[in-house]
């Protein structure tokens, strides 16, 4: 029986946020059958010896970029798609190993990636993805090439991608169609401008609330959400307003919206980690660093303004009652793997422990609709599962990479812990 083993003596994340134990953990051909102290385990199946760990479930990164990894501009433009791709499916590889077995992707994977991972091709988390972030004519997203007069959509040409750039009621409507035809998860909006992006201000408002309901309505006929990037100002109300299920960044929340989130049942994904990245890059370059944003004066100006507004807004949505979810937003190739600093930010801003965990966990897959199988350590649950050697209580386990010491994927080991022999990949040096 693949998949079937005893985990016994572990502490195990409960429904609170805190840890329960020492219980024996039963995992039967992938998923839990027991949770419980001196659970018997069926004949023939392993044995490990977890005492003095804690295991829960495997984290949830509701904001990321799995295909994202070229630092500068003139290597974005430079990259061969199938570099690009098979990059990807290394960003993956160490993205599962970090210990985040469900992604939300937020632009960049097609459902091709989704059914590569599913199929066993290649190792990685469990996608949902968006392939496409669209925009207006000069919104965050419309990366056109002035000197060529060439639409760029920040990646290669693809071949089938629908548009990127959308305007009006009816090219919203066929894209978002396209989009799913296209098998994709999510639909992701940009209704603000960005910060790292170039003649789009951050909290400009960007499609009229017509477009983005129009998203919204078709998605939802499928059984589908969309997700808007948003930093704040009247393009995040919009949002909200026409139906949005979550607000990527949040930035500069406001009391007032944050209300009306939290009446309308919106999420929000802070992506701290991301927008800490962006306030440090900004102060390197302004003083002749060398980093993403060097000799960007646009991008730098915009990423001084960060750093002070960095985790008001979880406080402010903490207030409101809003549910959050972790996000890593990782866009260059050295901040994958490096995903669960976004928790220590998170319980920073003002999220305690607990909560931190469960936004982590069981919120997670509440945001993505998988909350009845995956995001907790329960029998009937499919064991997606880490592995701690230390007691994660003040979360400082999550900032530096490599804390998190075994990955179980549908009860595979992904990354082997020691105390399990040989079962499962060691972590790759
Ligand atoms: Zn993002």
């Amino acid at each position: 029986m693949t998949g079937s083993f005893v985990l016994r003596g572990a502490y195990v994340l409960d429904e609170e946020g805190g840890f329960s134990g020492p219980l024996d953990t039963v995992v039967v051909e992938g998923r839990v059958a027991e949770v419980q102290r001196g659970a018997a385990a069926p004949a023939g199946i392993p044995e490990y010896d977890f005492t003095g760990l804690w295991l829960m479930p495997g984290i949830f990164d509701c904001h990321t970029h799995v295909t994202y990894s070229a630092t500068t501009w003139g290597e974005s433009v430079q990259t061969p798609l199938t570099q690009w791709v098979l990059e990807g499916a290394q960003n993956m590889r160490e993205i599962l190993a970090a210990g985040v077995t469900f992604v939300r992707d937020a632009v960049g994977a097609d459902p091709g990636f989704r059914q590569a991972v599913d199929s066993g091709f290649v190792p990685g988390p469990r996608l949902q993805v968006s392939w496409n972030q669209l925009s207006q004519t000069g919104g965050h997203s419309d990366g056109f090439l002035h000197a060529v007069g060439i639409d760029w959509a920040w990646t290669p040409d693809w071949p089938g991608r629908p548009a990127t750039v959308v305007d009006g009621v009816e090219e919203m409507r066929r894209t978002v169609r396209q989009l799913l035809r296209a098998g994709v998860d999510w639909i992701k909006l940009c209704t603000t401008g960005g910060i790292v992006s170039e003649g789009d201000e951050r909290d400009a408002p960007y499609f009229t609330e017509e477009e983005v309901r129009t998203a919204v309505l078709e998605a939802g006929r499928l059984g589908r959400s969309v997700m808007s990037h948003a930093f704040g100002g009247e393009g995040l109300t919009t949002a909200v307003r026409a139906g949005v299920r979550s607000i990527e960044h949040g930035l500069a929340l406001t009391e007032e919206q944050a209300g009306e989130m939290a009446a309308s049942g919106c999420w929000l994904v802070p992506t701290l980690a991301a927008m800490r990245d962006i306030a440090d890059w900004g102060e390197g370059a302004a003083s002749g660093e060398d980093n993403p944003l060097s000799s960007r004066g646009e991008a730098i100006r915009k990423a001084l303004e960060v750093g002070p507004l960095i985790g008001q807004a979880v406080q402010i949505a903490k207030a409101a009652g809003i549910r959050m979810a972790v996000g890593s937003d990782c866009i260059f190739r050295e901040q994958h793997g490096g995903n669960l600093r976004e928790l220590p930010l998170l319980h920073q801003a003002g999220l305690s422990v607990e909560e931190t965990l469960l936004a982590a966990t069981a919120g997670g897959a509440e945001l993505c609709g998988v909350a009845d199988h995956l995001g907790r350590i329960a029998p009937g649950y499919t064991f997606d599962a880490i592995v701690l050697d230390q007691d994660p209580g003040d979360l400082s386990i999550f900032s530096q990479r490599g804390g998190v010491s075994g990955v179980f994927k549908a009860g595979e080991p992904v990354l082997r812990h020691e105390r399990c022999g040989d079962l499962g990949p060691k972590r790759q040096p």
